[in-house]
This record gives C-alpha cells, structure tokens and sequence, in this order.
C-alpha cells in the first residue's frame, strides 16, 4: 500500500521543502517508488529536481482543479524511482478557484485515491500556510510530517498545527497520524538547538523523530545543482541525516 505523507508547518524557511527532496531521495536509494507532489507555489521541490518552468504544463493546479488526471501531470525525475507532480505560480490562486466547492477541502484526495498504487510513498510539500492547500494535503494523507527549525519559538507555531491536524481529523479524515516531528538545521554546538531538542522530546516524546537534521550548507547548496544532497555530496552530514530519517520511515512498514 502507497503512504501519504504531508509535509506540513506553517512557517516558511523551516526545512519543509528540504525534506521533501532528500526523503525522497532516500527513500529512493531504498528502492522504494516515491512521488513527490508540490503543492506550493513557489515550486522549490520542482526546481530542486531540476524541472524547469518551461517543463510545468501541466501541474499540480491542473490536477486539483479536476483540468488533468494525476497521471497525467506525474513526470519522470533525473533520479530513479522519483516521480514528481510540478507546481508554478497559479497554484497560489487555487483557493480562489475553488472558494464555492463543496468538495474543497476533498480535491487533492479525490484525484489521488486509486491513482497512486504505484508508489510506495507519496510526499507533499506543502507551502508555508495553513491555507486551504495544507488542509487538502491533510485530507489526502495518512500522516503529517512536521519539520521543527531548531529555534526560539518554533514549539510556539507547533500548536497551532496541530489544532488543525485536530480539526482535519475531526470533519475529515479520522485516521490522520503526526508521522513524526524532525528537528532541522541543528547545531549540536548551539545551547539553543541542544535547548529546543530537550523541550521538544520533553513535550512531545515519542512523536520527535530521533533522527536530527543538521545545518549543513551542502543543503542549501544542492537545489541550485538540481538534485538532492544524496546525489550532491553523498557523504555530507545532511545526506546521512536524511538516510537515517528514512530508515525511521521504512522501519515502520509493515
Ligand atoms: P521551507 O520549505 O520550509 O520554506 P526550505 O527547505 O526551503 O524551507 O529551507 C529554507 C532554506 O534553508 C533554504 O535555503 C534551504 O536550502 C535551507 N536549509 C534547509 N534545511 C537546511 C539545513 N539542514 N542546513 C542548512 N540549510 C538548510
Ligand atoms: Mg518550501
């Protein structure tokens, strides 16, 4: 069975898109069948696998808004077993496109159901808000992963994540997990990761994925050479640190 995996929190810059690519890819390196579908406009997790603007015909607004099936929209990455839904611009209008639909909220689920048994796993990368995109990729998931920057405050914007998690299981989808929370961009040698790491695992036990992301600048320089870090520096800190994320994953199956 394919896994739906939203990549959520509402803050931009936190490691959301990040993660997106480099799970993917190793999960990939794991031959495991990843589709990874981007569901923000600024459409980093596109151009971070290299697909270039004028490769976005058909994108995921087309598919939301019912003008093209999933398959239709799904192109072949430069990387093996990864497959990817592109999005531009026009994405950010969809809440516009669809304000009087009853099925709003439904969209995104209604075209993936029974259109992605050919993956493994599905990840959405969703765009910095809790805006009507996040709430369809919520609807659409079995779970919801939550990149954590490692600083102040990043617990404070946790809550109302999860109020709405709360609220998409309450009117929409009961069986909705936290996957897991990943603490990004940490600094061992920084008291304030050390601090947040200690304040997150405190209150949130067992959903804090024991697996930390690094700060790693081999991270942020790998979507300007579109490919993930795995391909980028194989041997770089953030490229381990993604393997181990998704061996947590992969130990879950079954
Ligand atoms: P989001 O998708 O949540 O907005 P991004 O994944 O785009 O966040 O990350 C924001 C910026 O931080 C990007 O420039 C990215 O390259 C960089 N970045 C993300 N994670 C790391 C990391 N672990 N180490 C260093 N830079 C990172
Ligand atoms: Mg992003």
């Amino acid at each position: 069975m394919s896994k739906i995996i939203a990549i959520a929190n509402q803050k931009g810059g936190v490691g959301k898109t990040t993660t997106a690519i480099n799970l993917a890819a190793a999960l990939a390196e794991n031959a495991r069948r990843v589709l990874l579908i981007d569901l923000d406009p600024q459409g980093n997790a596109s151009t971070g696998f290299g697909i270039t603007p004028d490769q976005r015909d058909t994108t995921t607004y087309d598919v939301i808004l019912g003008e093209a099936s999933l398959a239709a929209a799904t192109q072949k990455t430069a990387f093996e077993n990864i497959w990817l839904v592109p999005a531009t611009t026009d994405l950010s209008s969809a809440d516009i496109a669809v304000v009087d639909d009853e099925r709003r909220s439904f969209l995104l689920r209604d075209r993936l159901r029974g259109a992605v048994s050919a993956f493994d796993y599905v990840l959405i990368d969703c765009p910095p808000s809790l805006n009507i995109l996040t709430i369809n990729a919520m609807v659409a998931a079995h779970s919801v992963l939550v990149p954590l920057q490692s600083e102040f405050f990043a617990l404070e914007g946790l809550s109302q994540l999860m109020l709405t998690v709360r609220e998409v299981r309450s009117v929409a989808n009961a069986d909705l997990r936290i996957e897991g929370i990943a603490l990004t961009m940490y600094d061992k040698r920084n008291n304030l990761s050390l601090q947040v790491e200690a304040d997150a695992r405190d209150n949130l036990g067992e959903l804090v994925f024991r697996t930390v992301i690094p700060r790693n600048v081999r991270l942020s320089e790998a979507p300007s050479f579109a490919m993930p870090v795995l391909s980028y520096d194989p041997t770089s800190t953030g490229a381990e640190a993604y393997r181990r994320l998704a061996e947590e994953l992969i130990a879950r199956e079954n």
